[in-house]
């Protein structure tokens, strides 16, 4: 679990980054700090700390998975020139894995509720995109939260595809179209602030099919 320390998060936009973009980022910023206890701060040329580095240096749109401590002080999100084209589906999509969150559908469970279609993805985007999560890696178990289709984290139906093909199907009763929403479901803030412990803010306990906070925490993130 790579979670940032005193749930403060410092931020940095590279000069890369086009003015009038700089702002966009700013919003979802101050949007994930009022749904959550977390604190993204907006790291002035004064402020030092490990933080991230929202650049252009390489093609795509992609973050770390998490805190990673990285030894030269920062760690990186990708937001080449195509990734402010939906809204801010882009930027929230990217500060979560920041913040420690993987893919819907890596999760382990997946199977039940899509089909991936493996030799439709393009294949070297299947390892860090749609190969499932082992059920000890990186964010608890997903936090006792249920399968989400209108999770942010989720990709759309012909994502990576080699062929224009299908990549992800859906299975199961959602008659909704998966990886468009632009902001996060409940399900995202829900997991955002049981990783984070945020009490005070939405843990989804509501959310059909959750396990209640208090036992994943207990579980979790208790001391003894
Ligand atoms: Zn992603």
């Amino acid at each position: 679990m790579r979670r940032w320390p005193n749930n403060t998060v410092l931020v940095k936009i590279d000069a890369g980054i086009p003015q009038d973009k700089r702002h966009h980022i700013y919003t979802v910023m101050d949007s994930i700090n009022a749904l959550s206890c977390l604190k993204m701060v907006n790291a002035s040329e004064g402020d030092s700390g490990y933080h991230i580095l929202v650049n252009t240096f390489k093609p795509g749109c992609w973050s770390m998975v998490g805190h990673t401590g990285s030894d030269k002080g920062w760690q990186s999100l990708n937001m080449g020139p195509t990734c402010f084209s939906n809204g801010n589906r882009v930027i929230h999509h990217e500060l979560l894995h920041a913040l420690g969150f993987f893919h819907m559908q890596s999760r382990h469970d997946r199977d039940k509720f899509v089909k991936v279609y493996k030799d439709r993805v393009v294949p070297q985007n299947w390892e860090a995109n749609f190969k499932k999560k082992g059920e000890d890696e990186g964010t608890v178990l997903w936090l006792g939260l249920p399968y989400d289709y209108n999770s942010i984290m989720h990709y759309s139906t012909n994502a990576f595809s080699l062929n224009g093909k299908i990549t992800v199907e859906v299975l199961g009763k959602f008659s909704g179209e998966i990886g468009i929403t632009r902001v996060p479901s409940r399900g995202d803030v829900a997991g955002l602030n049981r990783l984070y412990e945020c009490w005070d803010h939405y843990l989804g306990d509501d959310i059909p099919g959750a396990t209640p906070y208090k036992q994943i925490h207990q579980k979790y993130f208790k001391e003894n």
